[in-house]
């Protein structure tokens, strides 16, 4: 049997982890509520659009031909506005067309004068400019019937869900959203609103995790976190199992003695891999229970919160076979030294100032894995290769939080 990959580079970790999949599926959803959902199918447009010429301006539809020289004055016909049904609109030499925005072109005009050139008066209207073939929206200029306009895998913005209205679709395939469990554990820990005895403190990678489940668009389900035992821990990992499509522990994945997590997952569950060259967060593995992916988080908030973002996040990623979220990397100089080490990709917090020379990168909070508030304060984590200097004046990368 071969050995259980150990303390791998991060590149490694995703790429084992991608091979075990979770089974994402789709669901068809109305529009109204397919904000921040992913694309389940490519989307090919019903329609051509706009589905007919139609003028880009309030104004006058003319004939390029004969108002090529200002001023020009021409007999209005007829006037026309958007939804106009009326076909047979159309306009001969020396004749104009009043038209609003959005209505289909009179037949024979082949270009738009914006109101605000013209003057009408009486049942003539004098152009004073000279006319181009412009302010015309052409047929299908915006989409062509049958052509792909949103690929499998979009994330739905507000500007994606308009392009789906737009292309005649009022229900969308979209991939289901996952149940991602959240189990924290550790004999020490108390919730939030509880008074604390001496020893305690209080639970925070449970919350911090919900909100990452959930900016990402999933649903996290949070178990009230376990003590330190193998039988409770047992319990809680067959619930989230039989429940959830991936679940999440945090604590219990390092070296000590109370580290259960580790303990139960080699014992009896499968381990892919353990320990990945980051820091923070170097203690954390991946493997199944009863065949459901679970990622074994370290303990300390702030690694815990880097590891989703840098493990677990990617997976996510491409079981549902979507870009979404970008990684938003940017160039930084940094105000001040930050340490490095010899054998991780370094993830320090810093915030950022964007100046005209580019972006500053500053790092001022304490840097402990257990000091939530260096996280919550900072605009970045550095991605700090093995052995780069991290002295001030270096251009880094920064991963934008
Ligand atoms: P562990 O990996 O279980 O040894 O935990 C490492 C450190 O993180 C310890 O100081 C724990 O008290 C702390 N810790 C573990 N779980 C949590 C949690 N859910 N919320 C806040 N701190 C925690
Ligand atoms: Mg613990």
């Amino acid at each position: 049997m071969s050995e259980t990959p150990y303390f791998i580079s991060l590149e490694e970790a995703i790429n084992i982890a991608q091979s075990t999949p979770i089974k994402a599926e789709t669901e068809f959803i109305s529009l109204d509520e397919a904000h921040g959902r992913i694309l389940g199918s490519d989307l090919p447009s019903k329609v051509n659009d706009p589905p007919f010429d139609n003028s880009a301006m309030d104004g006058f539809a003319v004939r390029h031909e004969d108002s090529k020289e200002a001023p020009t004055t021409l007999a209005v016909v007829a006037t026309t506005q958007a939804a106009a049904s009326d076909e047979s609109i159309s306009i001969s030499s020396g004749e104009a067309v009043r038209i609003m925005t959005g209505a289909p072109l009179p037949q024979g005009a082949d270009a738009i004068i914006p109101i605000e050139a013209c003057i009408v008066v009486g049942d003539s209207v004098t152009l004073n400019q000279p006319s181009k073939p412009h302010f015309i929206r052409r047929c299908g200029e915006n989409i062509k019937e049958g052509v792909v306009g949103l690929k499998q895998g979009s994330y739905l913005s507000p500007q994606s869900i308009s392009m789906c209205a737009t292309m005649g679709y009022d229900q969308l395939p979209v991939m289901k959203k996952l149940k991602i469990g959240i189990i924290s554990t550790g004999d020490e820990l108390k919730s939030p609103g509880e008074p604390l005895s001496f020893g305690e403190i209080y639970e925070s990678n449970s919350y911090g995790l919900s909100g990452l489940v959930q900016a990402l668009g999933h649903t996290p389900v949070r178990y009230p976190s376990v003590i330190d035992s193998l039988d409770d821990l047992r319990a809680q990992f067959n619930k989230a199992a039989s429940e959830c499509d991936l679940f999440l522990t945090s604590g219990g994945v390092s070296m000590g003695e109370w580290d259960f997590v580790r303990k139960l997952m080699e014992e009896e569950g499968d381990v892919a891999f353990w320990r990945v060259r980051i820091r923070p967060g170097s203690p954390p593995l991946f493997g199944h229970w009863n065949d459901t992916p679970m990622f074994g988080l370290p303990g300390n908030p702030v690694s815990s919160h880097v590891v989703f973002r840098m493990l677990v996040t990617p997976y996510i990623r491409s079981s549902l076979q979507t870009q979404f979220p970008i990684d938003r990397i940017v160039h930084a100089k940094l105000l001040t030294d930050v340490r490095s080490t010899n054998d991780c990709l370094t993830l320090r917090r810093v915030t950022l100032r964007s100046t005209k020379e580019g972006f500053l990168a500053e790092q001022s909070k304490h840097q402990g894995s257990g000091n939530i508030d260096s996280l919550s304060s900072a605009d970045g984590l550095t991605l700090l290769q093995p052995n780069q200097s991290g002295k001030t004046g270096e251009w880094i990368e920064v991963l934008l939080l």
